[in-house]
Formats: structure tokens, sequence, C-alpha cells
């Protein structure tokens, strides 16, 4: 009753997993390879209600639930008010629901829509903000730019949803690091998301990434270049209370804190791990 490959955030290791659509309807970011194998496509209302059912039949009395696939927010307002309705009727103990968001689907709808959304259960969604560089945005196809990305998630925050942003640390490369560092605080700055988390880039076979690593058009940063990165980006942060995160498998160095209030003691945890004689990174590396 799933159509694999299915993925989650890891916060939602416990939730259980309703499939409302199939992929990401972009599908074209040059790093990603999540639903490379899949066609895009928004599941009927007969499938949707079938598929919830089964689960009733396995799952009785889930604390949380999370959409699945890429963006569950391109559905009409009006198809994903009634999806939502039967999940709450058929699981009334869920005390979360949440999904991935695409940018693009959140700036399409009104605040309106977005609002009666909300007020219908869906109250946490993640956005892969990837980079808030326009360079670094073009250059991995992401098909949203800086203002898009601020506008969606500034709509989503004012429209009542808790939101949780994610920046790949790397992804502009060698060349454009000091610009993926301060352009990504700004974005973050401007939307001052409830969760932000910093992952590392990996670069997955099968990825146009890993053909422009191949060929030398893309140049990794070494672990202390991450490092690097990390510190300009913290520094140049301007957040209220939001909870920050740096403790997926791909990071070198496991962070933990609330913004800006930890700003200072994070920063000078890394500059003193980056001017050590014994920096050794956690290392997962795909190629
Ligand atoms: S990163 Fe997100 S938007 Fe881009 S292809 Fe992957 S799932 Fe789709």
């Amino acid at each position: 009753m799933y159509t694999q490959p299915l993925y989650r955030p890891p916060s939602e290791a416990r939730s259980l997993i309703i499939q409302i659509t199939e992929g990401c309807s972009h599908n074209k970011c040059r790093f990603c390879y999540m639903y490379k194998c899949k066609d895009f496509r928004l599941k009927s209302k007969e499938e949707i209600t079938e598929h919830i059912e089964w689960l009733k039949t396995y799952y009785k009395d889930p604390e949380r639930i999370f959409l699945a696939d890429g963006n569950v927010l391109c559905l009409k307002t009006e198809k994903l008010l009634n999806i939502l309705k039967k999940i709450k009727d058929e699981f009334p103990t869920a005390k979360r629901i949440s999904s991935y968001s695409g940018p693009k689907d959140i700036v399409r709808k009104s605040e309106e829509e977005l609002k009666t959304i909300r007020e219908a259960g869906l109250e946490l969604l993640y956005m892969g903000v990837e980079s808030g560089s326009n360079k670094v945005l073009s250059m991995m196809n992401k098909g949203v730019n800086q203002q898009e990305m601020i506008e969606a998630g500034q709509k989503a925050v004012k429209s009542g949803f808790k939101l949780s942003c994610m920046i790949i640390s790397g992804l502009g490369g060698v060349e454009l690091m000091e610009e993926h560092a301060i352009e990504s605080a700004k974005v973050i700055s401007a939307i001052n998301p409830h969760y932000f988390s910093l992952l590392r880039l990996v670069v997955e076979k099968g990825t146009e990434l890993e053909e422009d690593l191949k060929q030398g058009k893309f140049h990794l940063l070494t672990p202390l270049q991450v490092l690097d990165e990390n510190i300009i980006m913290l520094e140049n942060m301007e957040l209220t209370n939001c909870i920050f995160r740096a403790n997926h498998v791909s990071n070198h160095v496991n962070q933990a804190g609330t913004l800006n209030q930890d700003k200072d003691k994070l920063v000078t945890k890394l500059k003193k791990l980056r001017d050590s004689d014994d920096f050794t990174p956690n290392t997962f590396d795909v190629l």
C-alpha cells in the first residue's frame, strides 16, 4: 500500500506515514536522489481513503502522523481539507500532523487557504531551503529563487504553521562557500522559522551533481572548510527562539542549541575545533 521509496525527516522516525501524493512535482534538483525513480502523481480520493483505512487496521492510536511524499501542499485546498478531516476522524489520538512543503506550493496558496489548512490539523511544515544564494539555487536547479523562498517561509509562519527549514552545508562548493553561508543566513533570518536544521552535502550516486563532481565542475568542501562555512553562517544568523540542530548522520560535528541565544557558544566551539590539532570529523561520504 506504499509506493517505495518512502522518505521522512529524521524527527518523524516514530510517526505513522500516510502517503497522499507520490514523488516530487519538481524532481529536478541536481543533488537530490530521493524521488528520481518515481513519477510525480496525485493519488485519487478513493486511493487515499483505502490507504487510510488499511493503515487503521495496523495502527490504532498514533500520536504523530507524517504526510508523504515530497509536496502534499500541491493538492487543491478542498481536497487536502477533506483528507485532513478523514485523518482526524480515523486517528483521533494524533497530536501532530506534518508534511514536507514546496516553497512554490505555499506561495501559490492564499493566506486564507493556508490558515484553513492549518486549522484543519496540518501543523508542522518541513521546507528544504537548501541555500539562500540565488547563484547556488540556480546552479542546483532548485526552481525557486531567494525572494520566493523568503516569501514562502514568511507566509507559512504568518499563517500559523510551525516551520522547520533546512540548509545543506557545502552546497555552494568551494567557489561559492562564503556566498552560500552569508545568503543562507540572510534567508533563514528573514523567515525566522521555529526550527532550523543544517545538514552536510553528501553526493549521492546517480545524481547530476555526481557527474559535475566527476567532471571537475564542482568541488567539495574539506571538513575544515565545512567548519569555516558553518562559522560564517552562524555568525550571520539573526534569529529569535529558533531551535537549531546539526545532528544528522551527514554532519561532521553535532550541534544543538537555540538561536540566537546560543550563537556565541556554538561559534566558539566550532572555532576551537577548527583551530585544534585533533579535529576528527565524523565522515559519511557515499563517493
Ligand atoms: S530537493 Fe526537494 S524539491 Fe528538489 S527534487 Fe528533491 S524532493 Fe524535489
